[in-house]
């Protein structure tokens, strides 16, 4: 039945009727928020690019992960930034890094929160790619299964110092399976894996990269991060992660991704993360600070999106403010 007997707009007369069929909710216990801990940082230092975020000391992260916590976000990311780097990123598994050391300490103080470890092996190769390179080839060219060992390794790492969930980012071929079989072997059957299952070669991850000072000396991330262009494809990572034992899958970058979030949704049935990027919350940041947008209006909106498109987790920067907003809004219910 068309107009007039139907008219769309009568369920959006008041906020009442709006809130009454409402079909997504931002809710903070499903925003998760990452960090950057540094081993050399003192306190705190900020980020060029990336305005409100900034990399932590180890006592610092605790503090921002109780920050967190008290806005009731679900969980904090860690990412590490070694003080020395080498060939291999053997910084990753060093039982002393500042991710190891941030677990431990976070978990002591807030066991409640949950904490996902980044693991990858880029911030800790001082060429900056996410595996080791394959000797003796005259193009420099990461070595797949050379590397699965170490990742397998440094998820060990992670497991061992507490961490809850482990996030390999790295896109190799079979890294989840190398990862869940060390995970059981040594007791940690327990521990999920949220793949990044479907990480395109995007360039919104620039400032990222200044943050955790792991742009490739040379070269891109081409040939192993996924082509922008393919959204089947991403439905194929997807699946053949869960074949390996994923219990999460992740879409990154997320703004421009709703397609591959939503058909990664539908495909798999399993739960989706979705990583709104450094590159989206820079825009967000510029274009606010310019006049351009209302800030909070936009966040809500974009983050509001990516659950919408199918992601039940949503990693953003953005994570503490958006907390912050709704519990604000639940204060004020005529809003
Ligand atoms: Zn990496």
């Amino acid at each position: 039945m068309a107009f007039p007997s139907t008219r769309m707009r009568r369920l959006r007369a008041s906020p009442a009727l709006r809130g009454l069929v409402r079909e997504t909710e931002l809710r903070s216990d499903r925003l998760a928020l990452p960090l950057f801990v540094s081993e050399t940082v003192t306190g705190r230092e900020r980020i060029e690019g990336m305005p409100g975020v900034e990399r932590l000391s180890i006592s610092a992260a605790v503090e921002e992960a109780r920050e967190a916590a008290a806005l009731g976000l679900a969980a904090v990311l860690l990412f590490g930034i070694p003080a020395r780097k080498d060939a291999e990123g053997s910084g990753a598994w060093d039982e002393e890094g500042a991710v190891q050391l941030a677990i431990a300490a976070i978990k002591r103080a807030l066991p409640e929160l949950l904490v996902i470890t980044d693991v990858c092996l880029c911030e800790y190769t001082d060429h900056g790619h996410c595996g080791v390179l394959r000797p003796g080839s005259d193009v420099p060219c990461v070595d797949n299964d050379a590397t699965l060992e170490l990742l397998a390794r440094t998820a060990v790492s992670h497991a061992r110092a507490g961490a809850d969930i482990v996030a390999p980012s790295d896109m190799m071929d079979g890294r989840v399976g190398a990862i869940r079989a060390e995970l059981d072997s040594e007791g940690y059957t327990e521990v999920p894996i949220m793949a990044y299952a479907a990480k395109f070669a995007s360039t919104f991850y620039g400032p990222f990269r200044d943050a955790a000072d792991c742009t490739p000396e040379f070269g891109d991330r081409r040939a192993y991060q996924m082509d922008p262009a393919n959204g089947h494809e991403a439905v194929r990572e997807a699946l053949l992660d869960i074949e390996e034992g994923a219990d999460m899958v992740m879409v990154k970058p997320a703004l421009g991704y709703g397609d591959v979030i939503a058909a990664v949704k539908l495909a798999t049935q399993m739960p989706v993360a979705a990583y709104n990027v450094s590159g989206e919350y820079a825009m967000v940041k510029a274009a606010a600070a310019a006049g351009y947008l209302d800030e909070r209006a936009a966040v809500s909106e974009i983050l509001t999106s990516m659950h919408r498109a199918g992601a039940d987790i949503v990693i953003s920067y953005h994570a503490k403010d958006a907390a912050r907003w709704l519990s604000e809004d639940r204060l004020s219910p005529t809003t």
